[in-house]
């Protein structure tokens, strides 16, 4: 009878190269030095818990992981995130989380905890920083969850492909600014850091890529939309209607949605020509239109 075969499951799954899934935007960072720039750029993480997306093979967890007080590492791939918490195993304060980015539930990983929360007491979250040489397929999805959650977290390091960048960076009235510039610059101060070149990548994606700091800097106050959650969300589906076809004025792009004349007086009101187009107008504009709308449409 043959000898049986003893098989060491933890070296197994720490020794194996897992095959690459070009799928899940696996273009993993070659080079250390830009791998320190990127975590640099997070700032001194000893009193912060940092969130990574997609900690991959580990070239920013290995740098986070002696510097941030907690460590929380999502990772969709099963085999990286196994060999992951093989790796990471012995750092108390490093967590690897096998899942989906947009499906993790911040609110039961960042909010109160049940039985921690006092009457009377308002919960306030320690804001966390995030990181991540974030999977090209879904950075805008990834970006508006994290919008939608803003509250738990404070400055976000992240790299994209340079046009995505670009859209996120644009200023109102050039060729790149569009719904994911607004709805980006509601939420944060964006800075462009510095671009890499696909070499930086193993295997090298066809693209550049730029990394970005966006500051949380909640800008609902200032433009007057805060006061309840309807209100705030009631404006990102204003902004994803203006900028619903890019051609269109916003004549056209709203005309659907409100009636004609309550749409003439508010764009009168808020001082907005009707053959305007949604990318030419600042925040600032795009809010007046939205509030004018609004009591237009409570007034009648
Ligand atoms: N951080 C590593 C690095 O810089 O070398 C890897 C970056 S690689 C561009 C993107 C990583 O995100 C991959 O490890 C991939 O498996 C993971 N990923 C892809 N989709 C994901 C998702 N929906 N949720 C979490 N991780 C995901």
């Amino acid at each position: 009878m043959p000898e049986e075969k003893r098989v060491n499951v933890s070296k197994a799954v720490s020794t194996r190269r897992p095959k690459l899934k070009p799928k899940l935007g696996q273009h993993f960072l070659a080079s250390d030095s830009f791998a320190l720039q990127i975590v640099d750029a997070l700032g001194d993480v000893s009193q912060n818990t940092v969130l990574e997306i997609g900690p991959g093979r580990g070239a920013l967890t290995s740098l986070l992981a002696n510097r941030a007080r907690r460590l929380i590492a999502v990772e969709l791939d099963r085999v990286l995130a196994a060999q992951l918490r093989l790796r990471f195993g012995m750092f108390p304060n490093v967590e690897v989380i096998e899942a989906d980015i947009l499906s993790i539930d911040f609110d039961s990983l960042f909010g109160p905890k049940p039985g921690l929360s006092r009457p009377g007491i308002e919960f306030k979250p320690t804001p966390t920083r995030v990181i991540g040489n974030l999977p090209y397929y879904i950075t805008s999805d990834i970006l508006l969850r994290l919008f939608d959650y803003s509250k738990y977290f404070e400055t976000l390091v992240i790299l994209v492909q340079r046009e995505v960048a670009d859209r996120i960076a644009a200023k109102p009235g050039s060729r790149d600014y569009g719904l994911l510039s607004a709805t980006a610059q509601l939420h944060a101060r964006v800075e462009k850091l510095f671009t890499l070149p696909p070499g930086a990548f193993a295997p090298p994606p066809k693209v550049h890529s730029t990394a970005l700091r966006l500051t949380m800097a909640p800008r609902q106050h200032e433009l007057g939309l805060d006061g309840d959650r309807q209100i705030a969300d009631g404006f990102i589906d204003f902004l994803k209607l203006s900028f619903g076809q890019k051609r269109k004025t916003l004549w056209n792009n709203l005309k659907s949605t409100y009636p004609e004349p309550h749409l003439r007086s508010a764009l009168s009101q808020a001082r907005v020509k009707p053959a305007a187009r949604a990318e030419t107008l600042s925040l600032q504009e795009s809010a007046a239109l939205f509030r004018a709308l609004r009591q237009n449409h409570d007034g009648s």
